[in-house]
């Protein structure tokens, strides 16, 4: 790719989507095959006035090593210096920057279970430290492709040629122009991402003026759905701000308005419309069953144990912690691409998340425990995960508590 275009799009995560402040600490979390693109951000970290940018270097080739190889004892301890790290976060609190190139099938064929065992034992450890941090520093997640990721989406075009149509791909949904690479040069993605708020804010805030008590959905597909809503809970798309007061953007692209919904509504059934990446693993053509908020049947054609794993991580993952709105106009799936991603695959369409919800989109957040928000009905788990649900023909309707029925989507696009 382009140096300038790379670096403008560095500049664009930092003060942007990370809203970098003078003085703060920034750690980019980047594989190791993205060199260039975390060096030029965290170079535009330190433009933006970051006092210290640490990089922290992954890879999913040792990653597999350890999970073939190490004692499920030794992965599952949190050893002393690991947790005086994150104690330091917690003390700094750094903006995070995680750039994502992963290769959806870079865990296909590892051992799920081992691999959800050490999260297990590892996540009451690091917990108590989440929770301290959590809506008090500005995140971001962002996109590069790896060469694997590339040749995923596009299998019958060289690694080459498949890298540079998912980077045409990834700076377009980003919004850096037209996804040629003279547009992505002129363009000005701040503007674009400035007038992008300003269409979530009022839509939000019509959702908001709704007050609808649930939601139903309905799709030729078989889902045939209700969810209930939170009265205390908002709804919100686009950029945040954190408990300091700084306006961030925390998903580059995103193209949904999201809330959490009440814990324990959710009735139906739920069928996916799109494959779900998890753990590095495909989940295919599945659906799942709700009764009382709760999962409780599931059927896919391709990833059976891992989904079941998945509902089963903790007490909070077969509920429900978001339902998110996205119109089939979203460039994403103008695009025309499945991403294998959920970064991009949930802005291309309707989506609901199994796992923890939005503390901070509840009404009185910021002098609760997590306790509290869970009996608010915000729920907790140590999983967050997004399938899609959107179809062409999805509707979408609001009922509000004296049963007054409002069409909030008709044909998989907004209908207000
Ligand atoms: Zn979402």
């Amino acid at each position: 790719m382009n140096k300038t275009i790379l670096k403008k799009y560095a500049k664009l995560i930092a003060e942007k989507g990370a809203a970098v402040q003078k003085g703060q600490q920034v750690i980019v979390t980047a594989a190791t095959d993205q060199e260039e693109l975390a060096g030029y951000v965290a170079e535009a970290c330190y433009k933006a006035g970051a006092s210290y940018v640490k990089i922290e270097w992954t890879n999913a080739f040792a990653n597999r090593l350890d999970n073939k190889y190490a004692d499920i004892d030794i992965l599952s301890t949190v050893t002393t210096w690991q947790e005086e790290k994150i104690k330091q976060r917690v003390k700094d609190l750094p903006c995070m920057i995680y750039i994502d190139s992963d290769d959806p099938d870079a865990l296909k064929g590892t051992d799920v279970k081992k691999a959800g065992e050490v999260r297990r034992r590892r996540y009451p450890v690091l917990k108590p430290y989440i929770d301290q941090m959590e809506n008090r520093y500005q995140w971001v997640i962002v996109a590069a492709p790896s060469r694997a990721w590339a040749k995923k989406v596009f299998p019958g075009l060289r690694t080459n040629d498949a890298v540079r149509k998912l980077w045409e791909a990834i700076l377009k949904c980003a919004r850096m122009g037209d996804g040629s690479d003279k547009s992505a040069m002129t363009c000005d993605p701040f503007r674009a991402w400035d007038e992008h708020n300003e269409d979530f804010i009022q839509r939000s805030a019509w959702l908001n003026e709704q007050k609808f008590d649930r939601l139903h959905y309905t799709s030729k597909n078989g889902t045939d759905f209700t969810v209930g809503l939170n009265p205390r809970v908002k709804w919100e798309g686009g950029g945040e701000y954190s408990l300091q007061g700084i306006y961030f953007n925390p998903n580059m692209p995103t193209e949904e308005i999201f809330t959490s919904p009440m814990r324990g509504r959710a009735d139906g059934l739920l069928v996916a419309s799109k494959p779900l990446s998890y753990q590095g693993q495909l989940i295919e053509n599945f659906s799942i069953r709700f009764e009382n908020g709760r999962a409780v049947e599931v059927k896919a054609e391709k990833g059976q144990q891992l989904l079941e794993e998945m509902i089963a991580m903790d007490e909070g993952a077969p509920y429900l912690g978001e339902v998110a709105l996205v119109p089939k106009e979203s460039p994403i799936n103008q695009c025309g691409i499945l991403f294998y991603n959920t970064l991009f695959d949930e802005n291309a369409a309707c989506h609901v998340a199994l796992g923890t919800g939005f503390t901070n989109l509840l009404e009185g957040f910021e002098n609760m425990s997590t306790e509290e928000t869970l009996a608010a009905g915000v729920n907790d788990s140590m999983i967050h995960v997004d399938f899609m649900i959107g179809t062409d023909d999805l509707t979408i309707t609001g009922i509000k508590a004296d049963g007054t029925e409002v069409e909030v989507f008709r044909n998989g696009t907004w209908a207000f």
